[in-house]
């Protein structure tokens, strides 16, 4: 900064800010949208569970970037996704829709259709400047993007290659660095004179986490979660037939990066790898908030941040250890959970929380409708406006629904849908299974009791088979279709 220290910079920008952006009187001035179209920086991480930052209690790290977000910002408590994994939780959030409509329905399957009405490409339609930087992973070219470079699949951690506009390049460096880079060169060289929305997405910290050397050895002795040595004992076999345990599928010396002690074995063999896991995942996290930090200065610099709506999320939770796993997939709390920001100075309120539902399908008309257009009648999900505004409709959603298809797979997780209301979860595990799970969050938030089968529970069940049928078809989704995305059984 140059004449300006930064404290007096921040005195500077918080008594602007304090000026209400409409017109309104004191204590309105959350209450009106302002009237120029708002700048939209969608910032999404890769594998980021919110149990590792600091807004959302994490016991393991300090995320202070992410929380200057939340507490300038409103924190959704409860935003799920529909289908925990990285492509298909990508298309459903362009699409507003269930990855059994846009389908896109695993990672390894049909590439994305990138022919389909997408948000970027109705905010382009209506005069929005569009970029996407960093990972996209969707196995087509990107549309509706008046700029894109991207990572080809996973892309590398270092001196990664970028496919940009069609035309693949390489770029020295930490690839959280260079996407940042990016992003900020991006929004100084666009068209002043139009909104602009970005899609800012990380890789980090995605498998196998690769911290860069600013960041690496600054987390040691990590706590392990309550549920680390879950037995599965009152689960289906779903939960005891996955692959993603650290005890037994977390590679040496791929994920670990160096070999164990020599003689290590059993429980601390698995402890050994926990921290050896958790260590760079959360050294790639320091380093995700570090540059989400760079880039929140940059818009109070450039004096944007005033009109941009900036959103922070991750294409879905984690096990960071939880049940004695890495990855995600299944609909269990760690991985179904979302973190989700919203920073929108004037017009939401800092420091707010929000608890209702709040769905992935819900960021698509979220964006189109505070860019002032009518959210097409196709889209499945809801605008969360009134909740960014503070105001929970009656008509709120009391649920989600929840349908995860990869498998056969890496990791092994079997296919399963359910439906999760503020208090409790159904869970149908299918193909070559027929499992059903009940939990009741609030008197077991770690979801190690499951009800199935007891009779305490019968009218509950009851109850919430009837909801998820309403969501199935309220969703357009059915035997029949499911049935359509099984994989042809060898003979
Ligand atoms: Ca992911």
């Amino acid at each position: 900064m140059n004449n300006l220290n930064r404290r007096d910079f921040l005195k500077l920008t918080a008594s602007v800010s304090a000026i209400p952006l409409t017109g309104c009187l004191p204590g309105q001035a959350y209450s009106t949208p302002p009237a120029k179209r708002p700048n939209i920086v969608f910032i999404m991480t890769d594998d980021h569970a919110s149990h590792a930052m600091s807004c959302y209690g994490s016991k393991i790290n300090k995320t202070p970037n992410l929380d200057r977000l939340a507490n300038e910002g409103m924190l959704f408590e409860n935003c799920f996704c529909t289908n925990s994994i990285c492509a298909p939780s990508r298309a459903v959030i362009l699409t507003g829709k269930y990855s059994h409509i846009n389908g896109k329905i695993d990672n390894s399957g049909t590439p994305f259709d990138g022919s389909q009405q997408t948000f970027p490409k109705l905010l382009q339609a209506a005069g929005y400047q569009t970029a996407m930087i960093g990972k996209w992973h969707l196995r087509s070219a990107p549309t509706g993007f008046d700029y894109w470079s991207v990572l080809p699949g996973q892309g590398r951690y270092f001196n990664p290659d970028m496919i940009e506009m069609g035309e693949k390049k390489k770029f020295p460096g930490y690839v959280t660095d260079i996407i940042t880079d990016k992003a900020i060169n991006f929004v100084k060289n666009r068209d002043p004179e139009k909104p602009f929305c970005m899609l800012y997405q990380h890789k980090a910290p995605h498998r196998n986490w690769q911290p860069d050397d600013k960041h690496k050895g600054t987390h040691k002795n990590i706590p392990e979660p309550a549920t680390f040595n879950d037995d599965y004992a009152t689960r289906s076999d779903a939960a005891r037939q996955q692959e993603m345990t650290i005890e037994t599928h977390l590679r040496v010396p791929s994920d670990t990066k160096v070999k164990p002690p020599e003689g290590l074995s059993g429980q601390a063999l698995k402890k050994w790898k926990y921290q050896r896991y958790m260590e760079d995942y959360l050294d790639c996290v320091a380093s995700v908030d570090d540059n989400v930090g760079r880039f929140l200065d940059f818009l109070d610099e450039t004096g944007l941040a005033q009109n941009t709506i900036v959103v922070y999320t991750s294409d879905q939770g984690f096990y960071l250890g939880d049940h004695g796993w890495f990855d995600k997939r299944f609909m269990y709390e760690h991985s179904l959970r979302m973190p989700l920001l919203v920073r929108y100075p004037g017009f939401v309120k800092p420091g707010t929380v929000s608890e209702d539902i709040v769905v992935n399908i819900d960021f698509a008309p979220t964006f189109l409708e505070m860019a002032g257009l009518t959210v097409p009648g196709d889209i499945q999900g809801e605008s969360i406006r009134p909740l960014l505004k503070g105001k929970s409709p009656r008509s709120w959603r009391e649920a989600m629904y929840y349908h995860y298809y990869e498998y056969p797979a890496v990791h092994q997780v079997k296919r399963h849908y359910g439906i999760r209301t503020e208090r409790y979860k159904l869970i149908h595990f299918y193909y070559d299974i027929d499992a059903w799970e009940l939990y009741d969050l609030r008197a077991d938030p770690d979801e190690l009791n499951n009800l199935i089968d007891n009779p305490s529970y019968a009218k509950i069940k009851k109850q919430l088979e009837i909801d998820l049928e309403k969501l199935r078809a309220k969703y357009g989704d059915s035997d029949e279709l499911t049935k359509s995305f099984l994989p042809k059984k060898k003979k």
